[in-house]
Protein backbone atom coordinates (compact mmCIF):
# COMPACT_ATOMS: atom_id res chain seq x y z
CA UNK A 1 0.00 0.00 0.00
CA UNK A 2 2.34 3.13 -1.18
CA UNK A 3 -0.32 5.29 -1.48
CA UNK A 4 -3.37 6.11 1.06
CA UNK A 5 -5.72 8.56 1.47
CA UNK A 6 -7.78 9.32 4.92
CA UNK A 7 -9.18 12.33 6.45
CA UNK A 8 -7.70 13.66 9.85
CA UNK A 9 -7.18 16.64 12.39
CA UNK A 10 -3.84 18.51 12.79
CA UNK A 11 -2.69 17.91 16.31
CA UNK A 12 0.52 19.32 16.26
CA UNK A 13 3.77 20.42 13.79
CA UNK A 14 7.38 20.01 14.24
CA UNK A 15 10.05 21.98 11.85
CA UNK A 16 12.42 19.37 10.10
CA UNK A 17 15.10 20.53 8.29
CA UNK A 18 15.13 23.90 6.10
CA UNK A 19 11.54 23.87 4.86
CA UNK A 20 9.86 20.37 6.53
CA UNK A 21 7.80 19.75 8.60
CA UNK A 22 6.66 16.88 11.01
CA UNK A 23 2.76 16.61 11.07
CA UNK A 24 0.70 14.70 13.89
CA UNK A 25 -2.68 13.95 12.22
CA UNK A 26 -5.98 12.62 14.35
CA UNK A 27 -7.26 10.27 10.76
CA UNK A 28 -10.43 8.70 10.99
CA UNK A 29 -8.86 5.32 9.75
CA UNK A 30 -5.47 4.78 10.80
CA UNK A 31 -5.60 6.70 13.99
CA UNK A 32 -2.62 8.98 14.97
CA UNK A 33 0.14 9.29 12.19
CA UNK A 34 2.95 11.63 11.99
CA UNK A 35 3.54 12.34 8.41
CA UNK A 36 6.37 14.71 6.66
CA UNK A 37 4.94 17.69 5.07
CA UNK A 38 7.76 18.44 2.03
CA UNK A 39 8.44 22.25 2.05
CA UNK A 40 5.42 23.18 3.72
CA UNK A 41 7.19 26.54 5.03
CA UNK A 42 7.94 27.70 1.85
CA UNK A 43 5.58 30.91 1.71
CA UNK A 44 5.28 28.96 -2.30
CA UNK A 45 3.75 25.89 -0.95
CA UNK A 46 0.70 24.49 -2.50
CA UNK A 47 -0.76 22.99 1.17
CA UNK A 48 1.46 24.47 4.02
CA UNK A 49 -1.70 26.50 5.51
CA UNK A 50 -3.63 23.51 5.70
CA UNK A 51 -1.32 21.47 7.41
CA UNK A 52 -1.76 23.48 10.60
CA UNK A 53 -2.71 22.95 14.04
CA UNK A 54 -6.71 21.92 14.47
CA UNK A 55 -6.63 22.33 10.57
CA UNK A 56 -9.42 19.39 9.22
CA UNK A 57 -8.14 18.00 5.97
CA UNK A 58 -8.47 15.25 3.68
CA UNK A 59 -4.66 13.83 3.12
CA UNK A 60 -2.99 11.57 0.32
CA UNK A 61 0.28 10.32 2.25
CA UNK A 62 3.17 7.60 0.37
CA UNK A 63 4.40 5.39 2.27
CA UNK A 64 7.72 5.58 3.59
CA UNK A 65 10.42 3.50 5.39
CA UNK A 66 10.19 5.59 8.34
CA UNK A 67 7.96 8.36 8.02
CA UNK A 68 4.78 8.50 5.38
CA UNK A 69 4.71 11.78 3.43
CA UNK A 70 1.81 14.15 2.00
CA UNK A 71 1.67 14.25 -1.52
CA UNK A 72 -2.01 16.13 -1.12
CA UNK A 73 -3.85 17.42 1.54
CA UNK A 74 -7.08 19.70 1.20
CA UNK A 75 -8.96 21.35 3.64
CA UNK A 76 -12.28 20.21 4.59
CA UNK A 77 -13.60 22.82 7.09
CA UNK A 78 -11.55 26.44 7.90
CA UNK A 79 -11.75 25.93 11.64
CA UNK A 80 -7.90 26.67 12.67
CA UNK A 81 -8.27 30.26 11.13
CA UNK A 82 -11.68 30.81 12.75
CA UNK A 83 -9.95 29.64 16.20
CA UNK A 84 -7.01 31.49 15.81
CA UNK A 85 -8.72 34.68 15.95
CA UNK A 86 -9.55 34.69 19.52
CA UNK A 87 -7.08 33.72 22.54
CA UNK A 88 -9.76 32.00 24.48
CA UNK A 89 -10.82 29.85 21.64
CA UNK A 90 -7.60 29.08 20.57
CA UNK A 91 -5.86 28.03 23.77
CA UNK A 92 -8.96 25.96 24.16
CA UNK A 93 -8.69 24.68 21.12
CA UNK A 94 -5.36 23.99 21.53
CA UNK A 95 -6.10 22.06 25.17
CA UNK A 96 -8.46 20.02 23.18
CA UNK A 97 -5.41 18.78 21.08
CA UNK A 98 -3.27 18.53 23.29
CA UNK A 99 -5.17 16.09 25.20
CA UNK A 100 -6.12 14.13 21.86
CA UNK A 101 -2.70 13.72 21.32
CA UNK A 102 -2.13 12.15 24.79
CA UNK A 103 -4.99 9.96 24.48
CA UNK A 104 -4.11 8.16 21.19
CA UNK A 105 -2.06 6.13 20.03
CA UNK A 106 -0.02 5.61 17.08
CA UNK A 107 -1.60 3.49 14.51
CA UNK A 108 -4.26 2.47 16.69
CA UNK A 109 -7.85 3.42 15.18
CA UNK A 110 -9.90 5.62 17.26
CA UNK A 111 -12.85 6.90 15.48
CA UNK A 112 -14.48 8.09 18.68
CA UNK A 113 -11.61 10.30 19.77
CA UNK A 114 -11.65 11.13 16.11
CA UNK A 115 -15.57 12.25 16.42
CA UNK A 116 -15.63 13.44 19.71
CA UNK A 117 -12.64 16.41 18.72
CA UNK A 118 -13.93 16.99 15.53
CA UNK A 119 -17.32 17.63 16.90
CA UNK A 120 -15.62 19.79 19.66
CA UNK A 121 -13.51 21.86 17.29
CA UNK A 122 -16.47 22.48 14.71
CA UNK A 123 -18.92 23.20 17.93
CA UNK A 124 -15.92 25.99 18.88
CA UNK A 125 -15.48 27.34 15.87
CA UNK A 126 -19.55 27.88 15.33
CA UNK A 127 -19.15 29.79 18.45
CA UNK A 128 -23.04 28.06 20.03
CA UNK A 129 -21.68 27.38 23.40
CA UNK A 130 -18.81 29.41 25.80
CA UNK A 131 -15.27 28.16 24.99
CA UNK A 132 -14.77 26.92 28.46
CA UNK A 133 -17.82 24.99 28.44
CA UNK A 134 -17.20 23.18 25.17
CA UNK A 135 -13.52 22.58 25.86
CA UNK A 136 -14.55 21.48 29.73
CA UNK A 137 -17.42 19.06 27.63
CA UNK A 138 -14.70 17.28 25.56
CA UNK A 139 -12.11 16.64 28.11
CA UNK A 140 -15.03 14.95 30.23
CA UNK A 141 -15.87 12.70 27.12
CA UNK A 142 -12.43 12.20 25.75
CA UNK A 143 -11.50 10.69 29.79
CA UNK A 144 -14.78 8.97 29.70
CA UNK A 145 -13.99 7.16 26.23
CA UNK A 146 -10.60 6.38 27.36
CA UNK A 147 -12.56 4.71 30.10
CA UNK A 148 -11.99 6.87 32.80
CA UNK A 149 -15.79 8.33 32.78
CA UNK A 150 -15.74 10.70 36.45
CA UNK A 151 -19.26 10.07 37.90
CA UNK A 152 -20.90 13.16 39.21
CA UNK A 153 -23.86 12.19 40.63
CA UNK A 154 -23.48 8.61 42.38
CA UNK A 155 -20.61 7.17 44.20
CA UNK A 156 -17.61 6.59 42.57
CA UNK A 157 -17.00 3.82 44.65
CA UNK A 158 -19.77 1.89 46.10
CA UNK A 159 -22.59 2.77 43.67
CA UNK A 160 -25.06 4.42 45.88
CA UNK A 161 -27.39 6.57 44.80
CA UNK A 162 -26.69 10.62 44.50
CA UNK A 163 -26.70 13.07 44.60
CA UNK A 164 -23.79 13.43 47.29
CA UNK A 165 -21.31 16.23 48.13
CA UNK A 166 -18.33 14.54 48.57
CA UNK A 167 -15.55 15.04 45.83
CA UNK A 168 -12.70 12.73 45.58
CA UNK A 169 -10.13 12.78 42.53
CA UNK A 170 -8.89 9.22 42.98
CA UNK A 171 -11.92 7.60 43.90
CA UNK A 172 -12.97 8.86 40.62
CA UNK A 173 -15.68 11.75 41.21
CA UNK A 174 -18.62 11.76 43.97
CA UNK A 175 -18.41 10.04 46.58
CA UNK A 176 -20.73 9.02 49.80
CA UNK A 177 -20.41 9.94 52.76
CA UNK A 178 -19.51 6.18 53.89
CA UNK A 179 -16.87 5.88 51.54
CA UNK A 180 -15.52 9.57 51.43
CA UNK A 181 -11.95 9.13 51.87
CA UNK A 182 -10.50 12.28 54.04
CA UNK A 183 -9.58 15.40 52.05
CA UNK A 184 -12.21 15.46 49.77
CA UNK A 185 -13.75 18.52 48.37
CA UNK A 186 -17.31 19.65 48.58
CA UNK A 187 -17.63 21.40 45.53
CA UNK A 188 -21.48 23.37 44.70
CA UNK A 189 -24.17 20.97 43.96
CA UNK A 190 -24.65 22.98 40.77
CA UNK A 191 -20.99 22.92 39.81
CA UNK A 192 -21.76 18.96 40.18
CA UNK A 193 -24.98 19.10 37.59
CA UNK A 194 -23.03 21.09 35.64
CA UNK A 195 -19.80 18.94 35.48
CA UNK A 196 -23.13 15.74 35.12
CA UNK A 197 -24.77 18.03 31.82
CA UNK A 198 -21.48 18.83 30.04
CA UNK A 199 -20.85 14.70 30.41
CA UNK A 200 -24.39 14.18 28.69
CA UNK A 201 -24.24 16.49 25.95
CA UNK A 202 -27.14 18.65 27.79
CA UNK A 203 -26.56 22.23 26.97
CA UNK A 204 -29.91 23.65 27.82
CA UNK A 205 -28.12 23.14 31.59
CA UNK A 206 -24.62 24.03 30.71
CA UNK A 207 -25.40 27.17 28.83
CA UNK A 208 -27.38 28.67 32.14
CA UNK A 209 -24.94 27.89 34.46
CA UNK A 210 -23.25 30.69 35.75
CA UNK A 211 -19.61 31.89 35.80
CA UNK A 212 -18.86 30.77 39.28
CA UNK A 213 -19.62 27.56 38.69
CA UNK A 214 -18.26 27.36 35.07
CA UNK A 215 -15.03 28.15 37.14
CA UNK A 216 -15.63 25.56 39.58
CA UNK A 217 -16.00 22.85 37.40
CA UNK A 218 -13.04 23.91 35.20
CA UNK A 219 -10.81 23.75 37.66
CA UNK A 220 -12.95 19.93 38.76
CA UNK A 221 -12.00 18.59 34.93
CA UNK A 222 -8.80 20.09 34.38
CA UNK A 223 -7.78 18.20 37.62
CA UNK A 224 -9.26 14.98 36.52
CA UNK A 225 -7.59 15.27 33.37
CA UNK A 226 -4.35 15.54 34.76
CA UNK A 227 -4.95 13.04 37.43
CA UNK A 228 -5.27 10.00 34.63
CA UNK A 229 -2.92 11.41 32.20
CA UNK A 230 0.15 11.62 34.79
CA UNK A 231 -0.85 8.21 35.70
CA UNK A 232 -1.74 6.79 31.95
CA UNK A 233 1.36 8.45 30.27
CA UNK A 234 4.16 8.03 32.20
CA UNK A 235 6.02 10.30 30.00
CA UNK A 236 3.92 13.64 31.02
CA UNK A 237 5.69 16.63 30.97
CA UNK A 238 3.96 19.82 30.85
CA UNK A 239 5.93 22.29 30.67
CA UNK A 240 9.09 21.61 28.70
CA UNK A 241 8.08 18.53 26.93
CA UNK A 242 10.23 17.42 24.03
CA UNK A 243 9.54 14.52 21.45
CA UNK A 244 12.96 12.15 21.56
CA UNK A 245 12.15 11.29 18.06
CA UNK A 246 12.00 14.75 16.58
CA UNK A 247 15.02 14.82 14.82
CA UNK A 248 15.78 18.62 15.06
CA UNK A 249 14.54 21.82 17.49
CA UNK A 250 11.28 21.76 18.29
CA UNK A 251 8.60 24.07 16.82
CA UNK A 252 7.41 26.56 19.38
CA UNK A 253 3.99 25.43 18.54
CA UNK A 254 4.54 22.29 20.38
CA UNK A 255 4.51 23.94 23.25
CA UNK A 256 1.98 26.67 23.16
CA UNK A 257 -0.48 23.79 23.58
CA UNK A 258 0.94 23.52 27.07
CA UNK A 259 0.27 26.94 28.43
CA UNK A 260 -3.98 26.55 29.48
CA UNK A 261 -2.53 22.77 31.63
CA UNK A 262 0.00 24.77 33.37
CA UNK A 263 -2.45 25.98 35.75
CA UNK A 264 -4.45 22.78 36.16
CA UNK A 265 -0.45 21.06 37.03
CA UNK A 266 -0.71 23.24 39.69
CA UNK A 267 -4.20 22.09 41.21
CA UNK A 268 -3.60 18.73 40.68
CA UNK A 269 -0.26 18.57 42.50
CA UNK A 270 -1.89 20.21 45.51
CA UNK A 271 -4.83 17.50 44.77
CA UNK A 272 -2.23 14.36 44.71
CA UNK A 273 -0.68 15.95 48.07
CA UNK A 274 -3.91 15.91 49.50
CA UNK A 275 -5.02 11.98 48.15
CA UNK A 276 -1.65 11.25 49.63
CA UNK A 277 -2.22 12.35 53.14
CA UNK A 278 -5.35 10.94 53.19
CA UNK A 279 -3.98 7.35 52.21
CA UNK A 280 -1.22 7.97 54.79
ZN1 LIG B 1 -20.12 5.00 48.48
Amino acid sequence: MPLYRDEGIVLRTQKLGEADRIVTLLTRGLGKVRVVGKGVRRTKSRFGARLEPAMWVDVQCFEGRTLDTVTQAESLASWGDVLARDYTTYTAAAAMLETADRLTEEREPNVQQYLLLQGALRSMAEGLHDPGLVLDAYLLRALAVAGWAPSFHDCARCGAHGPHRAFNLAAGGTVCSACRPPGSAAPAPETLSLLAALLAGDWSVADASSGRHRREGSTLASAFLQWHLERGVRSLRLVDRRDPDAPTQVDSRVTWSAVPLIAAVEKVDQAHAAAQAAQA
